[in-house]
């Protein structure tokens, strides 16, 4: 079959073997896939990734329960057998694999195989192009999992781009007031109702706030640069969650969290469930998000197009 390969940073479309499921897993064929910022740092070499890259996908299974029916897949893969595991949750199983991110082959492929368990029916009114975000907002959807959101507290989030808008999302569906502080003022249509956008708030020569606005910050921007300029926004007794890596290590003078009892919390995958509800209710503009779509064959272009400034999603259609 055909996929894209990753490897000593190049990026080519090749034939590879089919991937043959474990006896607890599915085959599904690939529909369409989105390019995640997550790629596009493999491509650069992160964790010493060679291989089929892709976990934000939509496509339809190929025997088990499932079979002939469009699905959509959790990316963690666990052992099955851990303490974890078997409570229904392999995201931090420590045997885990993840598609497309670590010892699990991708989605940017004609198929690929997940656990049988880790795969969701996709409504018949969510189109594909909707169902490959069902991955980066299950991600958003996992702050509210993690913290308690009270109706009507500000919250902010940093950056616009494709994670920070499904943040926006995330946290207006749980009642917070969304500032999301960014670089493009046209993407305040993107935002969910009465959820506003800033820009210059976190840039390096913006100046301190006058006052601290907010019990929940969510750093979603990826630069090393900006949680400490975000920690200034925060509350005594607030949390700053985050939900990005940063390439380079952040510097940051920890003083303010003791002092403040701010909580710093970690989040990254979130459950599927909720995210395909939240899509079939139609409150995520999905469609306008959506930049470009290139076939398989064309895979290390939408790489190249998804890593231009400005660009939101990108799409690879397999077939
Ligand atoms: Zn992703
Ligand atoms: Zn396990």
């Amino acid at each position: 079959m055909r996929a894209l390969v990753l490897r000593d940073g190049r990026a080519t479309v090749e034939s590879v073997a089919r991937p043959v499921p474990a006896d607890d897993e599915t085959l599904v064929e690939v529909r369409c896939v989105g390019v995640c910022a997550t790629d596009l740092a493999l491509a650069k070499g992160y964790m010493g990734f060679a291989g089929v890259p892709g976990h934000e996908f939509v496509g339809v299974a190929r025997g088990g329960p499932l079979d002939g029916r469009r699905v959509v897949g959790e990316i963690n893969a666990g052992c099955g057998t851990c303490a974890r595991c078997r409570a229904g949750d392999p995201r931090h199983c420590e045997a885990r694999t993840v598609l497309g991110i670590f010892r699990r082959p991708g989605a940017f492929a004609e198929a690929l195989a997940l656990p049988t368990r880790n795969l969701l029916a996709v409504p018949d009114d969510v189109p594909d192009e909707a169902a490959v975000f069902t991955e980066p907002l299950a991600a958003a959807l996992q702050i509210p999992s993690q913290v308690a959101i009270v109706p009507g507290a500000p919250a902010l989030v940093a950056g616009d781009g494709r994670l920070g808008i499904l943040c926006a999302h995330a946290l207006a569906e749980a009642g917070a007031e969304v500032t999301l502080a960014g670089r493009h003022p046209e993407r305040a249509s993107l935002l969910p109702a009465g959820a506003r956008l800033v820009t210059g708030l976190l840039e390096s020569d913006a100046p301190p706030p006058a006052e601290r606005v907010y019990g929940l910050a969510v750093e979603a921007t990826g630069r090393a640069d900006v949680l400490p300029r975000l920690l200034p926004h925060v509350r005594p007794g607030g949390t700053i969650v985050l939900k990005t890596t940063t390439e380079r290590p952040v510097t940051l003078d920890l003083a303010p969290l003791v002092v403040d009892e701010i909580t710093l919390l970690g989040s990254r995958c979130g459950r599927f469930a909720p995210a395909l509800a939240l899509l079939a209710s139609g409150r995520v503009p999905w469609s306008a998000m959506v930049a470009d779509r290139f076939p398989l064959e064309q895979a290390p272009r939408a790489l190249q197009r998804a890593a231009e400034p400005g660009v939101l999603k990108v799409l690879v259609d397999v077939r």
